[in-house]
């Protein structure tokens, strides 16, 4: 009987778990070691008196890149989720008590935005054209695949790309282009955050994401988000992955050359042909693996901004509440400053509300509500020190002002029920984040596509990378496109190759 290579993958999120997947479909013996007592990871769920929240992504977006995940593991995404569309997407709240309604209805953009100026409905128009052509052209050429050297991504067909796609351009002063009122400028940049960036730093590719919510649509899956885990790992299980919880690992054991074996906490030790590394690769380089020079490379890296999060159980129902709201304060540049430069709490922070009891009546008891706020702030930072309770009140404090002022919410502190509450310290404690990095490294220009570490490790040939701190990088459709550019990689370098991936592989390395 022949033996079937064999995978370990350390880390159940959604990387892992869809890398998991397509390796077994792919003919490959895999077993997930997961830290946690459940999948998910940063798209984890909490279950609490009948409200039930999302812990990290509320959004689902790309949902044709979820569609060929779960093709080319044999299924239909809808057999394994019922998706609603989420439109309005946002309502936008400004302090100065301006609300605008971002919409895929084109009448009604056209009328709110003529309100606050007469040209900024021609440059919506051509602002979202503009990331029309960036979302093709990135997914085409540089997201959705792998670079081998640095002269496949810098070749001479690529050049006029970088530039077509002003990847060297700032987007919030290339957003002036388009819109006068600044007010827009932000209603149009502050999606930068999802990267965990600030639009001040972010290239103008990121266009793309504007584009991605009004056209391709923003999404719910009822259940929520952790349906979506749910349905992969039915799915992966179904294929014959094998699932271990409360299994952190310690240490990789290596000859040199390659990974031998991962050693966890309580001493079990697992063997295998090829491993993956799912959870957050500085985090691997730095605590899993024998190299504190490659370690400390990672440390001169850029990161992303972290959260803090309130998970309010409530006892009340509040229908003001859309199913997306975000809430932009103070002076933008400088609340941006404050995050990225000096990773701080703004002094008047801009965050978000999700109340998925909108769209899915499940998400809470009859009667009551499920309310999730996101409020960003900066990374932990060893060189200062960082009052999290001062912060994460303050915090607390400025959302009920806001609800209590714009919105006539002044009874909810009352009706709190329970309140759960992550900050940068449990993103990092629970999920092994270095830094408490909410989305893993950052996505500037110097840290995407060939740049941006790679999913194989140079020495350790049998070690690979999905998730969200490779390429291609953060959010649930991006990293599902990394777990299939490492199944394809595996697939290419370990001779396990099929038909289909071989020509995938040969059209993305010759364009
Ligand atoms: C607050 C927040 C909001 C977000 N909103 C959105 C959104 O609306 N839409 C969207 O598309 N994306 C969103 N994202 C991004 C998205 O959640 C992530 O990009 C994605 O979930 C990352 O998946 P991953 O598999 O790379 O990593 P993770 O989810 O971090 O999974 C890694 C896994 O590895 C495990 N692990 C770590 N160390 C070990 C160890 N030593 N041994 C074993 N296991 C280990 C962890 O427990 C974890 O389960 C959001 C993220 C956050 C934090």
């Amino acid at each position: 009987m022949i033996q079937k290579p064999t995978a370990i993958v350390i880390g159940a999120g959604i990387g892992g778990i869809a890398t998991a997947a397509r390796l077994a479909k792919n003919g490959y013996s895999v077993t997930v070691l997961e830290k946690n007592g459940t999948p998910g990871g940063r798209a984890n769920q909490i279950i609490r008196d009948g409200h039930r929240f999302d812990i990290g992504p509320t959004l689902f977006l790309m949902p044709e890149v979820w569609e060929e995940t779960f093709a080319s593991l044999g299924e239909k995404m809808e057999d394994h989720l019922d998706l609603r569309r989420i439109d309005p997407t946002y309502k936008v709240h400004f302090d100065d008590g301006l609300q605008l309604e971002l919409t895929s209805n084109i009448g009604k953009m056209q009328e709110q935005l003529e309100k606050i100026d007469k040209t900024a409905f021609t440059g919506f128009l051509n602002y979202i054209a503009e990331g029309a052509k960036h979302y093709k052209i990135s997914l085409e050429k540089f997201v959705g695949r792998n670079f081998f050297s640095i002269f496949d991504y810098f070749s001479l067909k690529n050049l006029p790309l970088i530039f077509k796609l002003k990847a060297l351009d700032k987007h919030y002063r290339n957003t002036g282009r388009y819109f006068k009122d600044e007010r827009l400028k932000a209603a149009f940049t502050f999606q930068n955050m999802y990267l965990g960036l600030s639009p001040y730093d972010a290239p103008a590719t990121y266009s793309l994401l504007q584009y991605t919510e009004l056209a391709e649509g923003v999404w719910y899956p009822m259940g929520g988000l952790y349906a979506g885990i749910q349905a992969l790992v039915n799915v992966a299980e179904k294929l014959g992955v094998k699932f271990v919880y409360n299994a952190p690992a310690k240490k990789l054991e290596t000859n040199g050359e390659k990974v031998l074996s991962v050693v966890l906490e309580d001493g079990r030790t697992f063997s295998s042909d090829i491993f993956v590394g799912n959870a957050d690769l500085p985090y691997i380089y730095k605590e899993l693996l024998p190299d504190p020079f490659e370690a400390k490379k990672l440390d001169k890296k850029l990161y992303t901004c972290s959260t803090i999060m309130f998970y309010w159980g409530v006892d009340k129902q509040y229908p003001q509440v859309a199913h997306h709201n975000v809430f932009l304060g103070g002076n933008y540049k400088a609340s941006f400053d404050q995050i990225f430069k000096d990773h701080e709490l703004p002094n008047v922070p801009s965050f978000y509300v999700h109340a998925p009891a909108r769209t899915d009546p499940a998400a809470a008891p009859d009667g009551q509500d499920t309310l999730y706020v996101l409020v960003p702030v900066g990374h932990l930072d060893a060189a200062s020190e960082q009052d999290w309770d001062e912060r994460v009140n303050r915090a607390r404090q400025t959302v009920l002002e806001r609800l209590s002022k714009e919105m006539g919410i002044d009874d909810l502190e009352s009706h709190i029920k329970f309140e759960i509450v992550y900050q940068p310290e449990d993103w990092k404690e629970r999920f092994n984040l270095e830094k408490g990095a909410a989305f893993g490294l950052s996505h500037n220009f110097w840290q995407v596509g060939y740049l941006r570490p790679q999913n194989r490790h140079k020495k350790y040939k049998n070690l690979y990378f999905a998730g969200a701190s490779t390429h291609p990088g953060t959010g649930l459709p991006i990293v599902l496109l990394s777990a299939r550019l490492t199944t394809e990689r595996i697939l290419m370098e370990k001779g396990t190759i099929t038909v289909q991936n071989m020509v995938n592989a040969v059209a993305a390395a010759t364009e």
